[in-house]
């Protein structure tokens, strides 16, 4: 709350000279669809699909801690001037989006609001069966929301965002329907290499530091035995990393899996004392890195963490659902 109250205080200085501009900004190119994105990935997404009919803003750099992303004055000038504004959604962004739309005070997104993309997303998983605050406050209270980690995402997103593209400029359906047809045709091809990194990797146990690879290990086939994190958002406790040790070493487990966000020295030694070895994967994409390349660094890390790497003709490799 004090964060939120801080951010809007910040806001409001920079408020009076975005509103100041609004009147600027009515002037400019009605033509292209100024879009905000939470995150890199729907920002890449809104790219494919939007072409050069959309301007695209993201707020998130690639190596945030996606629960508490700090805001800056200019994120509430690009959201006030923005025609779309595009969230996970899923209580993901809950700590920080309200915040900047209330006081980004843009009418649009206020009448229409933020597309959530995480909306009707039909493999849910780890929904709480309690909401109990006793251990603190659980950072996932629908469920998992860090599906830009599954493989089946990007297609899923792009067409939610082709969808409401359409809607705000009907006249470029054509346009829209064939940018998702042809970005999901690359999606398809690149699949294919994931899906028999996923081969190797299927079996593979690993405990999470925070539950935010859920979606990328239930791909691969690899066994989820639990996280560092008491429950998603509560910092770990000396009590919990012992009973995660000894889980570690009943298992077999070999990996432990981290954001760049988490503390490096405090998952080494967990990991260590669980027999076991800290492994960085993204979270995010970084650097104008398309969503497609981000899936495929994050499974060649996964091979990397069990010293795999798939043969030269493995995409000859036959699978059972090819
Ligand atoms: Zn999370």
């Amino acid at each position: 709350m004090f964060a939120i109250r801080r951010i809007l205080g910040a806001f409001a200085v920079a408020s009076s000279l975005a509103l100041t501009s609004s009147s600027v900004a009515a002037q400019e190119s009605s033509e292209v669809l100024r879009v905000v994105a939470t995150l890199p990935p729907q920002a890449g997404l809104a790219s494919q699909v939007g072409g050069d009919a959309v301007q695209v803003d993201c707020i998130a750099r690639g190596k945030e801690n996606l629960h508490a992303v700090r805001l800056r004055p200019s994120h509430m000038v690009s959201t006030h001037r923005a025609d779309l504004f595009v969230q996970v959604g899923l209580a993901l962004e809950h700590a920080w989006v309200p915040g900047l739309l209330e006081a980004s005070r843009n009418s649009r997104i206020a009448n229409d609001g933020p597309l959530n993309i995480g909306t009707g997303w039909p493999n849910l998983v780890e929904i709480p069966l309690t909401l109990s605050r006793t251990e603190g406050v659980c950072v996932h209270p629908l469920g998992n929301p860090h599906v830009n980690l599954c493989p089946s995402f990007g297609a899923f997103a792009a067409r939610k965002i082709r969808d409401r593209l359409k809607s705000l400029r009907p006249e470029l359906s054509e346009k829209f329907d064939a940018n998702c047809a042809a970005y999901e045709v690359r999606i398809a091809e690149r699949a294919k290499r994931w899906k028999r990194i996923a081969a190797l990797l299927e079996g593979k146990k690993v405990v999470q530091y925070h539950k935010e690879f859920s979606y990328l290990c239930i791909a691969c086939g690899i066994e989820r035995c639990g996280a560092l994190e008491p429950k998603p958002g509560v910092p770990p406790t000396p009590a919990h990393l012992a009973k995660m040790a000894v889980k570690m070493r009943d298992d077999g487990v070999k990996v432990v899996l981290r954001g760049a966000w988490t503390p490096l020295r405090l998952a080494q030694d967990a990991a260590a004392r669980g027999g076991a070895k800290a492994v960085e994967i993204p979270v995010m994409t970084e650097k104008g890195e398309t969503w497609l390349d981000f899936m495929d660094r994050a499974h060649e890390t996964l091979l990397e963490a069990w010293d795999l790497t798939l043969p030269e003709d493995g995409l000859n490799m036959k699978l059972a659902d090819d």
